[in-house]
């Protein structure tokens, strides 16, 4: 079974996916962590991340992203679990994220985990474009000032301000990637605690498995 979990930075994806996973027993997929390696990768090596979406997505080609069993990243024989949740990065990953050539790497391989069953895969295409027959389609969504608040305790040398202006500007460069899928279920986590989101999913999960019995 895959779960896809897609929606804005600061709605809550990681926590809910992470954890999701941990009590269903399922692998964990964080797409976004692939995009922000990638990126990293392209600024040590000075590429300019605009308009060369070939290069970039030779670069993703020949730099697989790694993640460990205990969830740390690599790429390139690096371990960068650390510098990627930078704001540099926040900043520049939609720019990297925006070629096709990148994409096309990205999904590539985020299928073919997808292909090998019980996983729970986040994103912002998951339920739409990287696996479309997902059995289980949530989109976290939540009040910006909440998201801008979340983000803070990630980020705490950047003022919530700032960071609400940078969320605002990464959801504009990504609007056209993240739509929920039609049949995604909504879920505002505003005013709702982790393990809320993570039972409600899985109550969903429950009514899906007895409706299909
Ligand atoms: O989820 P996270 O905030 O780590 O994602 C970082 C960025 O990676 C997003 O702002 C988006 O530009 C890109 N991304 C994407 N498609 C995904 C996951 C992330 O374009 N499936």
């Amino acid at each position: 079974m895959i779960v896809a979990i897609d929606g804005p930075a600061g709605a809550g994806k990681s926590t809910v996916a992470r954890r999701l996973a941990e009590r269903l027993g399922f692998r964990y997929l964080d797409t976004g962590a692939m995009y922000r390696a990638l990126t990293w990768l392209a600024m040590r090596e000075g590429l300019p991340l605009g308009d060369d979406g070939i290069r970039l997505g030779e670069l993703a080609r020949d730099n697989p992203v790694v993640f460990d069993a205990a969830g740390r990243v690599f790429i390139a024989g690096s371990d960068i679990t650390a510098n990627i949740r930078q704001a540099r990065i926040d900043q520049m990953v939609p720019v990297v994220a925006r070629h096709h050539e990148v994409r096309e790497v990205m999904r590539e391989r985020q299928r073919e985990l997808a292909a090998q069953g019980n996983a729970v895969i986040e994103g912002r295409d998951i339920g739409t474009v990287v696996a479309p027959g997902a059995e289980i389609k949530v989109y976290l969504q939540a009040d910006p000032a909440i998201r801008a608040r979340r983000r803070q305790s990630e980020r705490p040398d950047i003022g919530v301000d700032a960071l609400a202006t940078d969320l605002r500007a990464r959801d504009e460069s990504d609007r056209v990637r993240m739509q929920p899928a039609e049949d995604a279920e909504l879920i505002d986590t505003t005013d709702l605690e982790v393990d809320d989101v993570v039972g409600r999913i899985e109550e969903l999960i429950r009514s899906r498995s007895l409706a299909a019995q």
